[in-house]
């Protein structure tokens, strides 16, 4: 390497970068909960505001956050630019701070409900604007930044507003969180929602069995049926994650439901698969099943686009000193999803590294936040 590259490399200062992670994740946001998660949007809206970002909030529909976004205070706004997207709320329940997850450091470790899953990255797009404006420096594309309130849930009320923003660019940046040590994403397969509905009959479960239709057996039978959709051999889950039914211990229940994660790699036919999810005919004809869903997400794959950007990433990499890996075709999703699927060159987990997303032991390491910040800066300054 020589001096010249080195010095491209920006110095950054990790417990201050750590400093704005906390204040952050010091403010719980779970996805249903609008009002907490707006208490964390306006703290991040004045951040932008006072490093000269240009804010635009759209007011959160459904009982979820608002959803904002922020223009970098220089470049062309009519240009297609980097779109850089992090979502501000986690699955923790208020309280997790004081209880379950207390914010904590342990040597390289750095505990905090939602640090990981993505309060660190989304705090680093901020912090990275703000290099800029203190550097004095600008980026040769426009950057705008899109936080969303309720990814965790699957982006009901912003999936429009990415989807917006991303037509509007050439790149997008995902912060998500970094996988297994560091390893970015370039691929992710799709995710569909379903909830099933059964109905039967109720009867006396002693007097009368023979007259009621059980919606629990047929249920059950749905249930080893819908799985066996799966196939582990080309990346095909179906999943009934959540089921329930009946109304008492003696009644032949009438009402049995459940619901269905789909997991569908890209290059594969989703809408047959969703077909056979949807199209439910009764075991029992007695009884009815109802289907209702679709995709979520849509899978996309490692194209040319994003094969070039995750490439461009890793020669910043280089030059700050780390080799930057992606991963194999992941199973989890993201808002990442929604751009790639339009087939702008998106790469995702580009956040802090660390490990426990959605669990007890949810995690950062802090050695990953100085390179973390400066992959990020590179990219933003070299994207042309
Ligand atoms: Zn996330």
């Amino acid at each position: 390497m020589t001096d010249s590259t080195r010095s491209n490399i920006p110095t950054f200062d990790g417990e201050e970068i750590l400093a704005g992670i906390r204040r952050w994740v010091e403010i719980e946001t779970p996805s249903h909960d609008g009002v907490a998660v707006n208490r964390l949007v306006d703290v991040v809206q004045s951040d932008l505001t006072r490093i000269g970002a240009h804010t635009q909030r759209t007011p959160g529909r459904d009982g979820f956050g608002d959803v904002l976004e922020a223009r970098a205070p220089w470049g062309d706004e009519s240009e297609p630019g980097i779109l850089i997207l992090g979502h501000l709320d986690t699955v923790h329940p208020i309280g997790a701070l004081a209880t379950t997850h207390v914010f904590r450091r342990e040597g390289d470790t750095v505990y905090g409900p939602g640090i990981y899953d993505m309060k660190a990255g989304s705090y680093l797009a901020c912090y990275a604007l703000q290099h800029f404006v203190r550097e004095g420096r600008r980026t040769t594309l426009p950057v705008r930044v899109l936080y969303v309130p309720e990814e965790e849930v699957g982006s009901p009320t912003s999936r429009a507003a990415i989807e917006a923003a991303a037509r509007k660019s050439k790149y997008v940046l995902v912060m998500e969180p970094a996988r297994d040590g560091g390893k970015c994403v370039t691929a992710r397969k799709g995710w569909g929602r379903f909830d099933m509905t059964i109905t039967g009959r109720a009867s006396h479960a002693g007097s009368r069995p023979q007259d009621g239709r059980s919606a629990l057996r047929e249920l059950a039978r749905q249930i080893l049926d819908l799985e066996s959709i799966s196939d582990p051999a080309i990346g095909v889950s179906v999943v009934v994650g959540m089921a329930q039914g009946g109304s008492a211990p003696n009644v032949v229940p009438a009402l049995a439901t459940a619901t269905i994660d789909l997991r569908v790699p890209p290059g594969i036919d989703a809408d047959a698969v969703v077909q056979r999810v949807l199209q439910r005919p009764a075991f029992d004809p007695d009884c009815r099943v109802e289907v209702e869903g679709g995709i979520n997400r849509p899978a996309y794959g490692k194209n040319e686009g994003i094969t070039a950007l995750f490439e461009h990433a890793k020669a910043c990499a280089a030059e700050i000193g780390f080799v930057l890996e992606d991963t194999p075709l992941t199973g989890g999703v993201s808002d990442g999803n929604f751009p790639a699927a339009l087939g702008i060159p998106t790469l995702d987990g580009l956040g802090a590294d660390g490990r426990g997303a959605h669990a007890l032991d949810e995690q950062i390491s802090f050695a990953s936040l100085v390179p973390r910040a400066q992959l990020l800066v590179r990219m933003l300054e070299t994207l042309r």
